[in-house]
């Protein structure tokens, strides 16, 4: 088996959260971490870096890129994963060229780059309709939908009926805030994983047509 070090890249909305938890169901050996799940669990627990995250999220403004880097480089450190042998998902990080430099400069020395970076590519009518009805578990990161994917109880997480929440960024004006940081942004990083090498893509409208294409591509990066 070969390690592999994945980052999914996609709009807000695109179905990253989605995709994480069905290839961490599909893979037991992977871990992943999510750089949004990180600041809203931060936040939920009212801590000092939770209160300046809030005021970003709130505005759907993305937070600077040494502070979301420094909280994610810890928490890679602190899983041990700064190793050649490591595997693990990265979802929402990195999300800028400066981000995505940072991270290769941390991980390099390590010999624990990113193998692979997938975006998800789903068209922006579907996205859009999928945040309305969109809930979380903000200690987990499970993501559920009321048209599709809604939860066994109303209201409540299917594992630890923990009450769920609607984001606050999940509002029609701030998503297209959050949309246009996404286009932004996008160019310059594709860029640099094309230029790496390591840049695939998978189109669908829903979640359940990405995953078979999205587990074909990491099948074959673990296993060939
Ligand atoms: P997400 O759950 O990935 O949609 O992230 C929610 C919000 O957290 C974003 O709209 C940003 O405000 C902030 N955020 C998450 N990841 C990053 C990142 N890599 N860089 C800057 N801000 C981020």
């Amino acid at each position: 088996m070969n390690p592999i070090r994945l980052l999914l890249l996609g709009a807000p909305g695109s179905g990253k959260g989605t995709q994480t938890s069905r290839l961490l169901a599909h893979f037991k050996h992977l871990q992943s971490v999510s750089s949004g799940d990180l600041l809203r669990q931060q936040i939920q627990r009212e801590t000092q870096l939770g209160k300046v995250a809030a005021r970003y999220i709130s505005q759907g403004a993305l937070l600077p890129d040494a502070f979301i880097t420094e909280l994610v480089q810890n928490e890679l450190s602190s899983k041990g994963w700064l190793s050649p042998k490591s595997s693990f998902l990265l979802d929402g990080f990195p999300r800028t060229i400066k981000q995505a430099k940072a991270l290769r400069s941390k991980l390099s020395p390590h010999k624990a780059a990113l193998t692979m970076v997938v975006e998800l590519d789903v068209p922006e009518s579907v996205i859009l309709e999928r945040i309305e009805n969109r809930y979380v578990h903000v200690p987990s990161g499970r993501v559920y939908n009321l048209t599709y994917n809604a939860p066994k109880v109303a209201g409540k997480d299917d594992l630890t009926g923990e009450p769920l929440t609607k984001r606050p960024d999940d509002t029609a004006e701030v998503f297209q805030k959050r949309l246009d940081n996404y286009k932004q942004t996008l160019a310059p990083l594709k860029q640099f994983y094309t230029d790496l090498g390591i840049l695939h893509r998978v189109s669908g409208e829903t979640s359940d047509i990405i995953f078979p294409k999205l587990l074909a591509q990491v099948d074959k990066a673990i296993y060939e």
